[in-house]
């Protein structure tokens, strides 16, 4: 088959590997339709990680069931299916309380796995024309026939990681209806968050970044662009809440954030969070951090540490959640809003590009080039 294959620092190349198959008879084998090229890619693309060369990527997965082991009772061939990015197993203790982020079993002796994912266990990516779902009972998420619709997969195919990330940043906040709602980034994530937030009737979504074509994509659900490069976004919160700062905080972009300048400071958005959210206020934190980047341009980043604004934080009394999402809490509802019409996350694709052309889709999402804002992966076309 086909596949997108790591083969070391911002040296991506489609390879053909040999195929995905069936290894236990709890996996579902998927033909995948539509893979995204995620955020979360850039820190291996960029080398920030312990990436293998040889890997294949992608975590953002959906596509149609082309054969099942023996012990998969529940998913059927020829089912279109979206796969969340967490491998998990079901029946250890953190997948039983709903935190399949953790799952205990799937990449011991860590928590959590993933496909196509540093550190997160041996699994191939699916940016490939097939893929091993292990646990397939348990990690498939049905759609409805509509989804073999490839401009309905680009919704769709949402809910395999930043729909339901962007979401988990507004339950990690504590976004409720009436709320004033800060996001930093407005990258896929952040304007997923803004998007959810939206959806739980937040009466003010303001989103701080200082690119503009994807300001421009906030603006276009109703959120208030702030634009850094224009000054300290934490004064722009403070005018537009009353000078009392937003109810709650979203960080969407983890350590490697760029000030206006495009100078990297690992403690950048958590420290802005502190200061634009008010007291008592909440801030859920979904974009990434490491327990260490030994390539990283500041000492402390290179241990996984930031210098945050501790002060502050205790002296106003805020929360703070932190995390990858659960997808498998929130998928389903989250799909049955796409289906009813209620939500429409693919209006922040930018690109489809079949798999031969990833090397390109790589190199312009990851230089942020100007419109470049998600880009999908057709393996099939
Ligand atoms: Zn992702
Ligand atoms: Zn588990």
């Amino acid at each position: 088959m086909k596949a997108v294959v790591y083969d070391g620092p911002r040296n991506i190349k489609v390879k053909n590997v040999a195929d995905a198959k069936i290894e236990k008879p709890t996996d579902v084998l998927v033909r995948i339709t539509t893979t995204n090229i995620c955020g979360s890619d850039l820190h291996m693309y960029d080398g920030r990680t312990d990436m293998e060369p040889g890997r294949v990527l992608g975590h953002e997965n959906m596509g149609e069931v082309a054969e099942v082991g023996k012990a998969v009772d529940r998913i059927k061939i020829g089912e279109m299916v979206c796969l969340p990015f967490n491998i998990a197993c079901g029946f250890c203790r953190n997948c039983e309380a709903g935190f399949t982020a953790f799952c205990l079993t799937t990449n011991p002796p860590m928590a959590g796995a993933a496909y196509g994912f540093a550190d997160m266990g041996p699994y191939s990516g699916g940016q490939a024309e097939l893929l091993r779902v292990p646990y397939g009972d348990f990690n498939c998420l049905r759609l409805p026939p509509e989804a073999k619709d490839p401009e309905k997969q680009l919704d769709y195919v949402m809910l395999s990681d930043i729909f339901p990330t962007g979401w988990h940043a507004t339950e990690l906040a504590g976004v409720a209806p009436g709320d004033s709602v800060v996001i930093y980034g407005s990258g896929p994530v952040g304007l997923m968050a803004a998007l959810s937030a939206t959806l739980k009737s937040a009466r003010q979504v303001m989103v701080v970044d200082h690119h503009q074509d994807r300001l421009k994509l906030a603006e276009k659900i109703g959120a208030i662009p702030i634009d850094e490069s224009k000054g300290s976004p934490v004064d722009q919160v403070m005018k537009l809440t009353g000078g009392k700062g937003a109810d709650k905080g979203c960080e969407c972009v983890g350590y490697q954030c760029h000030d206006p300048q495009e100078q990297e400071h690992s403690n950048l958005t958590m420290n802005h969070l502190v200061r634009s959210v008010k007291f008592t206020g909440g801030i859920g934190v979904v974009g990434v951090f490491v327990p260490k980047d030994p390539n990283a341009p500041e000492e402390l980043e290179k241990k996984g540490e930031i210098a945050f604004d501790m002060g502050w934080f205790w002296f106003k009394g805020q929360r703070v959640g932190t995390g990858q999402a659960n997808v498998k809490r929130y998928n389903r509802q989250l799909r049955d809003l796409i289906t009813a019409g209620k939500a429409k996350p693919s209006w922040i694709v930018s690109h489809k590009l079949p798999l031969t052309e990833a090397p390109e889709g790589y190199k312009h999402f990851d230089a942020r080039d100007k419109g470049w804002t998600k880009v999908v992966l057709r393996p099939a076309a």
